[in-house]
């Protein structure tokens, strides 16, 4: 009998599973995964870049905490991978307005934020001349806004991290064991076949396997883009819908290089830049390439093998790509991935909420989960302790229902 079984080991799932043994350490705790391994899901697919600004209060609350823990984690020792390479937003004429008021509240916050006019010569602001581009009807960059406090980091490493925390504080893990679905049992028990029926109020007890129930006092879902078909089968409706998401890998050579290595930050590598159309570049310096994605508008749903596409590339991200980075033109992806961000399709915000007695749940990262885990998971602990605060890093206190899903939140106007 488990005090707390969590379903999924991705880097909320150990987020989670770390805060619960930290804040009680007597609880037996396991975590569960049908992947052979911690942080095979989509936190392996993530281009894992963090920053700190949002324009929504939740939003920076759960950033701004959660890279804090990280950057001190890092200071003590343990390489996470973090580069403050900052991130720079290429403004298309018709978000300027939007983004000139944005820059001046970061401003008002202490957050620092520079505005650039032209940069590097390899980044086309004016595509005025440039027919094609008139044709495509791609604006032209009013302006570059470059946040320093921003880079990127290593998701495997961090889902290590929890994991090691975890487990060297007694927590157990369960892999190659698909949840099937959660067991419940009623609180007043009659002793007789079939309960619990309908009228019956009920508490969850445990999880139906792969390999058999396994029972517990509390389970919590922090089952990522497999959220909305787990809790559908018990009948539980979430505005968490999975969205697939791809990464294209190119390398940089040639004039490439010189964008890699252009160090706006307190980096010597190239921010994470934000074309208008919803297109990034992230560098990774250690393979010396560039990770490219496009946050399209496509239909929600969720891919078993979901496999990155090549006309997406050629038709979505190459045109517009190489108009704004000609050094872009001809060059052809190495290499790709695909995977799915669970988007809460209201606020794009995380959940974290009891769905029914003994049930929790921790997902809708909506595609920056990465740079929140950490308070995410001290949200989620502290709600399935039965805790009314949670204590985000730093001694920020937030009520443990801050995330949950019937709130209402302002829309954050910053989403990638
Ligand atoms: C292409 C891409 C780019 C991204 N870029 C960024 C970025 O730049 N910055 C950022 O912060 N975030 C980014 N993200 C989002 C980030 O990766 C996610 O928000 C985060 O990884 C979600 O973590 P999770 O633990 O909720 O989900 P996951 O890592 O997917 O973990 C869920 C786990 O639950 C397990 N599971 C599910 N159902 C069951 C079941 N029934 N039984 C047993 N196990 C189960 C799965 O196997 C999985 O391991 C990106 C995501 C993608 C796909």
């Amino acid at each position: 009998m488990y005090d707390y079984v969590v379903v999924g080991a991705g880097v909320v799932g150990m987020s989670t599973a770390y805060h619960l043994k930290r804040f009680s350490p007597n609880a037996r705790v396991l975590v569960i995964d049908q992947n052979p391994s911690v942080g095979m899901g989509d936190t392996a697919k993530s281009a894992a870049a963090f920053r700190t600004i949002f324009t929504s209060w939740a939003n920076r609350i759960l950033a701004k905490t959660s890279v804090q823990f990280y950057r001190d984690v890092q200071l003590s020792g343990v390489d996470l991978g973090m580069k403050w390479v900052g991130y720079l937003f290429l403004v298309p004429e018709e978000a300027s307005q939007l983004f000139t008021q944005t820059a001046s509240e970061l401003r008002q916050m202490g957050i620092s934020v520079e505005m650039y006019r032209q940069l590097d010569k390899s980044i086309k602001f004016d595509l005025a001349t440039d027919e094609e581009a008139r044709e495509m009807g791609l604006p032209n960059v009013s302006f570059a806004l470059l946040v320093k406090d921003a880079g990127i980091m290593d998701p495997e490493k961090l889902v290590r991290y929890y994991y090691e925390m975890y487990v060297g504080a007694g927590g157990e893990v369960m892999y190659n064991t698909r949840v099937e679905t959660v067991l419940f049992a009623p609180k007043r028990p009659l002793e007789i076949p079939g309960e619990p029926f309908p009228w019956q109020e009920v508490r969850a007890v445990g999880v139906e396997t792969t390999a058999g129930p396994i029972e517990a006092k509390n389970v919590i879902l922090a089952t990522g883009a497999w959220t909305e078909t787990l809790a559908g089968r018990m009948g539980f409706g979430l505005p968490i819908r999975p969205r697939k998401r791809q990464v294209f890998v190119v390398r940089a050579d040639g004039e490439l290089r010189t964008l890699l290595e252009m160090g706006l930050s307190d980096s010597q590598w190239s921010p994470v830049i934000i074309l208008p159309r919803g297109i990034y570049l992230r560098p990774e310096p250690g393979e010396g390439t560039f990770w490219i994605g496009m946050s399209d508008r496509r239909p929600y749903g969720f891919e078993e093998r979901a496999e990155a596409e090549e006309s997406l590339w050629r038709f979505g991200i190459y045109p517009v790509l190489s108009k704004y980075v000609p050094a872009f033109e001809n060059r052809v992806p190495q290499s790709a991935w695909a995977g799915h961000y669970d988007e809460n399709v209201i606020d794009y915000q995380p959940i974290v909420d009891r769905l029914a007695e003994g049930l929790y749940v921790a997902a809708g990262t909506s595609g920056s989960g990465i740079m929140k885990a950490d308070a995410v998971g001290r949200i989620a602990a502290s709600l399935a302790l039965g805790r009314g605060k949670a204590e985000l890093y730093g001694g920020v206190a937030v009520g443990s229902g801050a995330l949950r899903r019937n709130r209402c939140f302002e829309e954050e106007r910053l989403v990638i």
